[in-house]
């Protein structure tokens, strides 16, 4: 028995038996292999940090894990092995404490940094993916996947953010997700977090499904860590601690899809696909990785004749469409040519289905049973929670809410036609070496679909229902106090009023504050903790110079920023301020950003300039 007298912050005084602890981590089999001095070792590694209690919530967004899967492992699968014996298979059960899995409905492309970014109510990303198109610069904009960290994942208390473990995801993934696991729980129980939830977002499990992994023996063996995790924890803080699990979408195990010939049936029909919009025939195609849906962007007067041809395209289950010269219109059509047009009054956020020729979503029973209910209004609208109880089991759930948002607002350069394809079928970067994935990538999602759709919400310390990424936050208390990582990292970014104004749920001062900013932007916002140590007087310099610079290119351009704007309650590492109005740069080009402050560079970001020469935000 090892006693332990607290310190840090007032807590009660407790005792663990250090047997039962050391076996319960994950790293414990040191102690079977015996050295006195490994124990040693652990028990100074985990002294100093016992006086802290630690989070009373664990909150895992675990990646890619499909509604059909956790439901079918908490009930049970049966399986047979090589000798022809049954045996059962079942995880985060009953019997543990967990609750039935609910629903969680994705985004619509069901894709990972769109659900996150909507499940932690953040403001948009530009893209739907790190390769996205900028409408403002007029080019295709390539982010590295492996190395870049979105906003979801900085708000993260801990989440993988070496990129050679988060590239060993790909070529590994069973070993980096059962790394991941460990980390989760080590670094939980090393915590001194004072805050009451502690969040963790695991990848692998995403990568570990495409790579045809066997998914379901991989989460029984985070139930086993977890369920020791939850013991140590008991012992340790006399109570239970809270799990609650979330995932951002389903996964098909539709097996090697056929690849989706877009670029051919694109140029075939006139077209010409490349990295910027000019003319009516130009068209973009953002992809990263394998993904059972398409973004295109073209011409915005062009997307319903491109809409028309592209059901003609073999692989397309279903694509939807803004209609040029609308705004709270869209367009939904299938492989048949079906149309129906989805109309999205936004200031009640309800929606009328108008099948215009056949029924592509197949929501006619849905509409009648509405009707029936008298839950339509008289101009045959229901409000968008209504639509979501009576879809969200359905093949397509909530697919009105979800192809308006996704083509309006599910990026902050949202593509002109979103298309689903049809499980069987794939698109894919055939050019780069992740092409090579697709010999052996058996899974993937994407798409409208409930089986790329239906993501998890599952809990053990309260009952969850059926939700979907834009509404899971208020079953969790908003989840609030994630991290904020601007306090303790320098970063900095182009903000415009329009595109802030889309953040849900507010974290920062800055979040509703930016009401205040005198016009529409860019502005500049940067921050850091070296900002909080000195004076708002302190003047920052900022550099800008163009990416990829040559010996023999001119120095950097030195802007000079003025006092920055003060908004109600700046935090201290944070700083606001206005452009220069006559700062022209070179056309649609890259730059880097620097501020200095006392002769030091203490941030550093890059942007993109319009075709006029203007700073872009997105
Ligand atoms: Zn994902």
């Amino acid at each position: 028995m090892v006693k332990l007298a607290v310190r840090g912050r007032p807590h009660k005084e407790f005792h663990f038996a250090n047997s039962q602890i050391f076996e319960s981590l994950s790293f414990a089999n040191m102690k079977r292999s015996g050295t006195k001095i490994a124990m040693a070792v652990l028990a100074l590694w985990v002294l100093p940090l016992a006086g802290f209690a630690l989070p009373a919530r664990l909150i895992i967004a675990l990646d890619g894990i499909a509604y059909r899967d956790m439901q079918a492992l908490q009930a049970g699968i049966t399986r047979t092995n090589f000798w022809g014996h049954t045996y059962q298979l079942r995880a985060f059960t009953a019997g543990e404490g967990y609750y039935p899995v609910s629903r969680m409905i994705s985004t619509f492309p069901s894709a990972s940094d769109v659900a996150w970014t909507d499940i932690f109510g953040d403001r948009p990303l530009p893209g739907y993916q790190r390769t996205y198109y900028s409408a403002a610069a007029n080019s295709l904009i390539v982010l590295n996947g492996v190395t870049t960290t979105m906003e979801h994942e900085r708000q993260m208390d801990f989440q993988v953010q070496n990129g050679i473990a988060r590239g060993l995801g790909y070529l590994f993934p069973a070993h980096t997700l059962r790394y991941e696991m460990h980390r989760t729980v080590a670094n939980f129980l090393r915590t001194t977090s004072p805050r009451h939830n502690y969040y963790v977002y695991i990848r692998a499990s995403d990568d570990a499904q495409h790579l045809d992994r066997d998914i379901i023996k991989l989460l029984c063996e985070f139930d086993q860590r977890l369920q020791k995790l939850r013991d140590v924890y008991k012992q340790r803080e006399g109570h239970d601690l809270e799990i609650a699990i979330l995932s951002d979408h389903g996964h098909n195990h539709a097996g090697r899809g056929i690849r989706v010939e877009d670029v051919t049936f694109l140029e075939k029909a006139g077209y010409h696909v490349g990295t910027e919009i000019d003319g009516p025939k130009d068209v973009v195609l953002p992809v990263v990785g394998i993904e059972s849906w398409v973004e295109v962007h073209c011409y915005p007067a062009e997307s319903e004749i491109l809409a028309q041809k592209l059901c003609d395209l073999k692989g397309v289950d279903l694509l939807a469409s803004i209609v040029p010269g609308q705004t709270n219109r869209f367009l939904v059509m299938n492989a048949k040519r079906e149309r129906a047009d989805i109309e999205w009054n936004r200031e009640r956020n309800s929606f009328r289905y108008i099948p215009v020729n056949g029924d592509p979503l197949h929501y006619q029973p849905v509409v009648d049973e509405l009707r029936k209910n008298q839950v339509l209004d008289a101009n045959g609208f229901a409000t968008a929670d209504e639509w979501m109880a009576a879809t969200v089991t359905n093949y397509y759930p909530l697919a009105l809410e979800r192809i308006a948002r996704g083509i309006t607002r599910g990026a902050l350069n949202p593509a002109t036609i979103l298309i689903s394809l049809d499980n069987h079928y794939v698109n894919d970067v055939w050019f780069t070496e992740k092409g090579s994935r697709l010999v052996t990538c058996r899974s993937t999602h994407g798409g409208l679909d409930a089986i790329c759709s239906d993501g998890i919400v599952l809990s053990n310390f309260q009952p969850t229902h059926d939700t979907s990424t834009a509404r899971v936050a208020s079953q969790f208390e908003d989840f609030p106090a994630v991290v904020d990582y601007r306090a303790s990292e320098g970063g900095g970014e182009l903000v415009t009023k329009s595109e802030q104004s889309l953040t849900r749920l507010v974290r920062t001062p800055f979040d509703q504050e930016f009401k205040d900013l005198p016009a529409n932007g860019p502005y500049l916002r940067i921050w850091s903790p070296k900002l909080a140590g000195v004076g708002e007087n302190v003047p920052v310099k900022v550099t800008i110079e163009k990416a990829r610079r040559f010996s023999t290119s001119p120095p950097p351009q030195t802007v000079e920023v003025q006092q920055p704007i003060t908004l109600a309650q700046d935090p201290p590492y944070e700083r606001i301020y206005a452009l220069p109005p006559d700062l022209t740069l070179e056309p649609s080009t890259e730059y880097n950003v620097s501020a200095w402050l006392q002769g030091k560079s203490i941030l550093e970001f890059s942007i993109h300039t319009t075709p006029n020469g203007k700073p872009a935000a997105f």
